[in-house]
């Protein structure tokens, strides 16, 4: 197929990496010209807009950080919605609001084509591993037409429902995994303040009762995880100011339908105040630094 993909990052370089390892025909944009670079090297297209890369795609997919940039790669002058054929489905990966996702559907549909919220979960391994799960929003029949393309990239491809259902699936899993990380830190923190070796405490840990994906893949403590991003000095993981806008989403949803999230409004601020000490570029589980910078 032809693929226009708009949005190299983290998560989206090794996305469109694995969908040229598939066979796919892949025309690339992003603002950063290395990001773009890297993947002409492996055998993509650089388009010079979002709306090159759309233009004479059968398909075209966004990564791309938060709703506004969404909006800016679909709308703009140079945008999506400039270049794509008619008919043409676009499927946004990117984790964003499912209100935004409704919006982004009706101009879509204006000019006939279909929107479809894909976001994933499974981390930078996932990504790089193409064992990502795609939650998906859309008609039964748009996510059987999608289904192809997504396997390119993942293991698992779920139909959530109804357009924007994919994103409040993404929305609660990231609500319980920022909460999570936050309590993992916490009692790794307390362990070494209490003189456990903390490498024996992660490995009682994930045979017992408190394992989790933040403990067992994820660890927050270094060395206890060696392909964790805390053993590699927080780089190249899941960026705190990225979960912080993921709990800003579940919070601000929870509004919406009046429902309490004692928790993760919490969480939220502990990696608000992270993000206000420098740390936002971090990987999330850096977390771990406002617990052992008590002791100095
Ligand atoms: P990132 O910040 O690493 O990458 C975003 C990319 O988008 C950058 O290369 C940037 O240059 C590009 N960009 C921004 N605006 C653009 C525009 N208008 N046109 C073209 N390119 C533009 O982010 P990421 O970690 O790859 O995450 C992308 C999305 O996936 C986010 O919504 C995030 O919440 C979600 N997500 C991330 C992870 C993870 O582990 N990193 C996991 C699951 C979901």
């Amino acid at each position: 197929m032809k693929i226009g993909f708009v949005g190299l990052g983290h998560m989206g370089a090794p996305m469109a990496l694995n969908l040229l390892k598939a066979g796919h025909a892949v025309t690339v944009f992003d603002l950063s010209a290395s990001a773009m670079q890297t993947l002409a090297e492996a055998g993509a297209q650089k388009a010079a807009s979002a709306k090159a890369a759309a233009s004479g795609a059968e398909c075209v997919i966004t990564m791309l950080p938060a709703a506004a940039h969404v909006r800016s790669a679909l709308t703009a002058e140079d945008g999506v919605l400039a270049g794509i054929a008619k008919g043409v489905t676009i499927i946004d990966s990117s984790t964003i609001d499912p209100a935004s996702v409704k919006e982004f559907a009706k101009l879509a549909a204006a000019q006939g084509n279909a929107f479809v919220d894909a976001p994933v979960s499974g981390g930078t391994g996932g990504a790089a591993a193409g064992t990502l799960t795609f939650m998906v929003g859309g008609s039964a029949e748009i996510y059987e037409s999608v289904k192809p393309v997504l396997s390119g990239m993942g293991k698992n491809i779920v139909h959530c429902g109804e357009t924007g259902t994919g994103q409040v699936a993404k929305i609660c899993n990231n609500l319980v995994l920022g909460i999570t990380m936050a309590g993992v830190a916490e009692a790794m923190a307390l362990g070494e303040a209490l003189g456990i070796d903390p490498k024996v405490l992660g490995g009682i840990m994930n045979t017992s009762t408190g394992r989790c994906w933040s403990s067992d893949t994820y660890n927050p403590y270094p060395g206890v995880i060696e392909t964790a991003p805390s053993s590699r000095g927080y780089t190249g993981g899941f960026g705190t100011d990225l979960m912080l806008k993921d709990l800003g989403l579940a919070t601000d949803a929870a509004i919406g339908v009046h429902q309490p999230a004692y928790m993760g409004a919490l969480a939220q601020q502990l990696y608000q105040a992270m993000s206000s000490h420098g740390d936002g570029k971090l990987d999330f589980s850096a977390i771990i630094k406002l617990y052992r910078a008590q002791k100095g």
